[in-house]
C-alpha cells in the first residue's frame, strides 16, 4: 500500500502543455475535454506557469471564448510562485503529497518532489493535430486518484 496521500489538487503547466506559447496560443487537441474532466476529478486546479498572470489569465479566457477550454475553466487559480523550480510549496492550502504538477519541462521540476510529477510531452511545432498526450495523461492520472 502507497503512504502517499491521494491527490487533491491538479496544477497544470501552460506552454506546450496545454498551450503551444503564449505567443500563437493554440489549443492542444483535446484540451477542452481534459479540461473538463480535471475540474471535475479534482478539488481544485491550478495553473502553475512562467507566463505571467495577467497574460496567462487572458489566454484562459481566450480560450473559453473560443471553446477551446469549457466555461468552468475560469476557477482555475494562478499560482504565485518565483525561483527556478516550480516548488509546489507555492501551492495555497494543499500538502506537496496532494498535488500533482502536469508539466513538460523536467527542469522545473524540484528533484525531492518528483514523485508528483506527471510528464507531458512537449507540444512543439509543426503542433500536430494528431498529438493525444492529454488523453494518456489523463489515464495516468486517473490511475493516481484511484490509488493504483
Ligand atoms: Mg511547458
Amino acid at each position: 500500500m502507497s503512504d502517499a496521500r491521494r491527490p487533491r489538487v491538479l496544477a497544470l503547466d501552460l506552454e506546450s502543455t496545454l498551450i503551444s506559447n503564449a505567443v500563437s496560443q493554440f489549443a492542444r487537441p483535446g484540451l477542452a475535454s481534459f479540461l473538463t474532466w480535471a475540474l471535475a476529478a479534482f478539488e481544485r486546479v491550478v495553473l502553475f506557469t512562467s507566463v505571467p498572470e495577467e497574460r496567462a489569465t487572458a489566454i484562459l479566457q481566450l480560450l473559453i471564448s473560443e471553446g477551446e477550454a469549457p466555461p468552468e475553466a475560469a476557477r482555475i487559480a494562478y499560482v504565485q510562485w518565483s525561483g527556478r523550480q516550480k516548488d509546489l510549496g507555492f501551492v495555497r492550502a494543499a500538502e506537496v503529497d496532494e498535488i500533482l504538477l502536469v508539466d513538460d519541462q523536467e527542469r522545473y521540476i524540484v528533484p525531492e518532489q518528483r514523485s508528483q510529477w506527471v510528464a507531458i510531452a512537449e507540444w512543439d511545432v509543426p503542433y500536430a493535430a494528431t498529438d493525444r498526450e492529454l488523453d494518456r495523461v489523463r489515464a495516468v492520472l486517473e490511475e493516481r486518484l484511484s490509488g493504483t
